[in-house]
């Protein structure tokens, strides 16, 4: 069984996360999102894991090609998780220039770590390689419709979730 893992911080999944696992869905015989829960790019979370992954799950349960796809939360290495779970390979989703010397550069390091390790990238279509999950949080917190960036049935959550704070 070909199993792929999408990683991410998902602090909250969007549109472009979801289309990334949708396509990468077709692809293999079994997708596990992860949340990495230790993982930062910029700054504390938002969300818990737990919150972050919930979104998640809520999203893909009213999505089309999603019956193989699962969602796990992670505070270890990834290349540990990818070993253990015996996973094929990794998938990111690039959407600019910008995005590739920290992801080559977290490969690369992944392949030390584990000589089998394959990492994928998956380039971002042209309607969402602008989103962003930092994007979806100025906006929400600012008061902004959010429709466009992540799914209708998840919207009330960020929206509520984001006031509070
Ligand atoms: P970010 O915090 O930058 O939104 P995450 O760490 O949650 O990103 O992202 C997980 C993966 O999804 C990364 O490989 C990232 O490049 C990718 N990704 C994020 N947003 C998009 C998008 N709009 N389109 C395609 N891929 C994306």
């Amino acid at each position: 069984m070909k199993i792929a893992v999408c990683p991410g911080s998902f602090d909250p999944i969007t549109l472009g996360h979801l289309e990334i696992i949708q396509r990468t869905a077709k692809i293999f015989d079994k997708v596990i999102v992860l949340v990495m829960a230790n993982y930062r790019k910029k700054g504390a979370h938002v969300f818990t894991a737990q919150e972050r992954a919930e979104l998640i799950r809520k999203s893909i349960k009213q999505m089309d090609g999603m019956q193989n796809v699962e969602v796990d939360v992670y505070d270890g290495l990834l290349a540990d998780y990818a070993k253990q779970k015996n996973a094929t390979a990794i998938v990111k989703g690039l959407r600019a220039v910008s995005d590739f010397e920290d992801e080559f550069q977290q490969a690369l390091t992944n392949q030390k770590l584990y000589a089998g390790f394959e990492t994928m990238f998956m380039a971002a279509s042209t309607d969402n390689m602008f989103l962003s999950s930092s994007l979806v949080r100025q906006v929400a917190e600012l008061g902004g419709d959010i429709s466009a960036f992540v799914p209708t049935v998840i919207r009330d959550d960020i929206l509520e979730r984001l006031r509070k704070d």
